[in-house]
């Protein structure tokens, strides 16, 4: 562990755990985020049309999430791939709440759409490749909704807090991590799911902490395993892409369940829940060091 991390927060000193607060909850109507439930938080990648929207939120509703996902606004690595719908989104992305319950979690990428996004979403999303646009996070501290900070994909946990601690700053204290995976020497997996930074954020942090199975898979076949791996380590929740038909989605379709593939994971998770809720809590105590 990097001997900074020794007890001297002052770079992040409003997200760090502290004898005064140890813990937060991040309430989003009556769901407690960063509570003691396990808050999934499920749907797809983009929002395409009403018809996948609304089948999806009712599927991922049935089988026990909480909160609908969708991009409206989508940060692709080619400028010719679907960008996203846009305002025509976020008004499904309505639509669906309205019809479900469910609350709703969107991404949102520059400062100009700040207030647009927060009249339709209950969570903000920053995406990894913004957890460095500081006019964005900035610009999220008085945006009045909790923000989802995802980590950046070549971002260390202290350079992740301190971009969490730029939104307290800026007068936001509701902010929920999101571990999606990082890029490493690794290519058999899309990302590399820094499964420790759990444990240790949770160690360093009073921030909930959740987990995209999904981002840092890459392929479908480990989203269910990495869930389960997520639920034992002691994060606070997922957010995992599912589709009525992955193999036709205009975004990371190799990396979404498909409902029935969900209801499985769900039910698969419910006796690691249980132990996990069962077991003793874990504190890492975190020793300074060098490595051999
Ligand atoms: C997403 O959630 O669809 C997304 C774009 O994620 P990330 O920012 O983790 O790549
Ligand atoms: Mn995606």
């Amino acid at each position: 562990m990097n001997p900074k991390w020794n007890g001297q927060f002052s770079c992040f000193d409003l997200v760090a755990k502290s004898k005064e607060r140890s813990r937060t909850v991040v309430q989003v109507g009556d769901i407690e985020i960063g509570g003691n439930d396990f808050v999934i938080m499920a749907g797809p990648c983009a929002v395409e049309s009403e018809d996948q929207l609304l089948r999806t939120a009712e599927a991922v509703a049935g089988a026990g999430a909480r909160v609908l996902r969708g991009g409206a606004y989508k940060p692709r690595s080619s400028p010719y791939a679907f960008q996203g719908l846009g305002v025509e989104g976020l008004k499904l992305l309505s639509k669906a709440r309205e019809e479900t319950g469910l609350a709703i979690i969107t991404e949102v990428m520059s400062e100009e759409n700040v207030s647009l996004i927060a009249e339709y979403a209950d969570i903000m999303q920053v995406g990894t490749r913004s957890m460095e646009n500081y006019a964005l996070l900035e610009a999220l501290g008085g945006c009045g909704r909790p923000v989802l900070l995802k980590r950046g994909m070549t971002s260390t946990l202290e350079e992740w807090l301190r971009s969490a601690q730029v939104i307290a700053m800026a007068g936001n204290r509701d902010v929920i991590l999101c571990e999606r995976g990082i890029r490493t020497f690794e290519t058999a997996t899309r990302n590399t799911l820094d499964i420790a930074a759990v444990p240790v954020l949770k160690a360093v942090s009073h921030l909930p902490v959740i987990v995209d199975p999904s981002h840092a898979a890459g392929v479908r076949s480990l989203v269910p395993i990495l869930s389960r791996a997520a639920a034992v380590v002691g994060a606070d929740g997922l957010l995992v892409e599912v589709h009525p038909c992955p193999e036709q989605a205009m975004s990371d379709g190799q990396q979404s369940l498909n409902f029935a593939e969900f209801r499985d994971m769900m039910e698969d998770l419910q006796p690691y829940l249980a132990i996990q809720h069962a077991a003793r809590e874990f504190r890492p105590q975190l020793v300074v060091g060098g490595y051999d």
